[in-house]
């Protein structure tokens, strides 16, 4: 299954699963099965074995760092996350994950932001919105507007725990919306980044 490990601009990803407790208005998945060249729907989740496998394919030595970000949210697979994460830190990489921050709801945990810090430089996660109707518009979770708030104390562990933190909004919200992200991810002392929606 090559869809486990896939490189995109320059850099290399991990596609753990393709589970989601969300339904973004603008997820990728929607419109697209995968990235570039690469279909990133899996037929099974790997296993670490697995992900070892690929890596040995790649010339590792080429990236930066290594990118927990599939076709789906990477805390829907955390035990094999936590096995693939210090490998990947073993072998001399910086790890990045990109998630929604719904890992605590997912796996009815609440010490996640400390558990991952062992193994992950940076995460990327996913404001979306200032305020929970709003997110829950936007993100249509299944735990309703719970997520946000899941989501912002996610933020504030990852903080906490010294994790490079940064908080992404995707542009379609609006100028207004955009700046009141920017100022709470300010608030919540994480980074910030607005990436264009993809499109058809
Ligand atoms: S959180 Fe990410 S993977 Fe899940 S629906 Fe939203 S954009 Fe798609």
């Amino acid at each position: 299954m090559k869809n486990f490990v896939y490189e995109f601009e320059g850099s290399l990803y991990i596609n753990l699963t393709n589970k989601c407790p969300n339904d973004c208005e603008f997820c990728v998945r929607k419109i697209r099965n995968g990235i570039g060249e690469d279909d990133l729907r899996l037929t099974r989740e790997p296993s670490f074995d697995d992900i070892k496998e690929m890596l040995s394919l790649f010339p590792l030595k080429k990236y930066e760092e290594i990118v927990f970000c599939g076709y789906g949210e990477p805390l829907c697979a955390l035990s094999v996350l936590s096995q693939v994460a210090p490998y990947i830190k073993r072998l001399g990489f910086k790890t990045r994950l990109n998630t929604n921050g719904l890992g605590g709801l997912w796996n009815k945990r609440n010490d996640i932001p400390q558990l991952i810090s062992k193994y992950i430089d940076s995460v990327s996660i996913s404001l979306n919105a200032s305020y929970p109707e709003l997110y829950q518009e936007i993100c249509r979770s299944r735990y309703g507007e719970d997520a946000f708030y899941a989501m912002i104390e996610f933020v504030k562990g990852c903080v906490e725990n010294g994790i490079d933190t940064t908080l992404t909004v995707v542009d379609f919200i609006g100028e207004e919306e955009i700046e009141s992200c920017r100022l709470l991810a300010e608030k919540l002392g994480a980074k910030y980044r607005v990436r264009e929606t993809i499109r058809e």
